[in-house]
């Protein structure tokens, strides 16, 4: 469970699930030398592995190469079951960050079996969220910086208004499928950019209007984790 702040106070995230847009900007589809899809491709994480501000990235030792993807999270506020898009925008709680953390090469493998994608986006700590939730009815998503920077150095920077499919329709596809709970968090799909992660990386996410968060990066095994 991560509490980030919200209005006032704190909300505590409990997603029942975590759903995850894949190739929804149109130059990552091209760096993973994807073609762009026709209809939302998503995937999902588990809850268990959100972490908050203040807390570590670890790079599990199954991985010899896990990347960071910088994306627009939507929190859902109320139980949603077929909304249309019309409507769709009145079962968002608010947003915040969230950090796509991928073992590309546990992917890669994936990809080229036919294998599904939960090894290589669902250890512990790949999904970082923060620095707080923006409420939903004050903040206009649709063309917004959304950047990452490494030790420093610009690794990602795009526009939400990139986005192939757009959060209303994401809403409509996603609870054609699967009911969404309130808590439950839908990742947008991550601008070009995406890269390698090192022991001592401190990776700086940034959203207009939702804020700053850093993380750092351990290697498994260098602390008591
Ligand atoms: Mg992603």
């Amino acid at each position: 469970m991560v509490r980030l702040p919200f209005r006032d106070s704190f909300y505590e995230l409990r997603p029942s699930k975590i759903i995850a847009l894949a190739k929804n900007y149109a130059e990552h589809a091209r760096e993973m030398e994807s073609d762009v899809p026709e209809r939302p491709v998503f995937f999902l994480k588990p809850p268990s592995a959100l972490i908050g501000p203040g807390e570590p990235i670890i790079l599990p030792r199954m991985s010899k190469r896990v990347d960071h993807e910088v994306e627009l999270a939507v929190i859902i506020g109320k139980r949603a079951k077929k909304i249309p898009r019309e409507k769709a925008m009145g079962y968002v709680l608010g947003y915040t960050i969230l950090l796509d953390i991928t073992a590309r090469d546990l992917q890669a493998e994936a990809r080229e079996k036919g294998l599904p994608w939960a090894l290589a986006k669902g250890f512990n700590t790949f999904a970082p969220v923060g620095p707080r939730i923006a409420d939903g009815r004050e903040l206009n998503i649709a063309d917004l910086e959304i950047g990452l920077k490494v030790n420093g150095g610009l690794r990602q920077l795009g526009r939400t208004s990139e986005m192939i499919f757009k959060v209303p329709e994401l809403i409509e596809y996603v609870s054609s499928v699967m009911t969404l709970e309130p808590g439950d968090i839908i990742a947008t799909g991550t601008p070009a950019g995406v890269g390698p992660l090192r022991h001592g990386d401190r990776v700086e996410a940034w959203i207009e209007g939702i804020g700053r968060v850093e993380f750092e990066v351990l290697a498994e095994g260098s602390i008591l984790c």
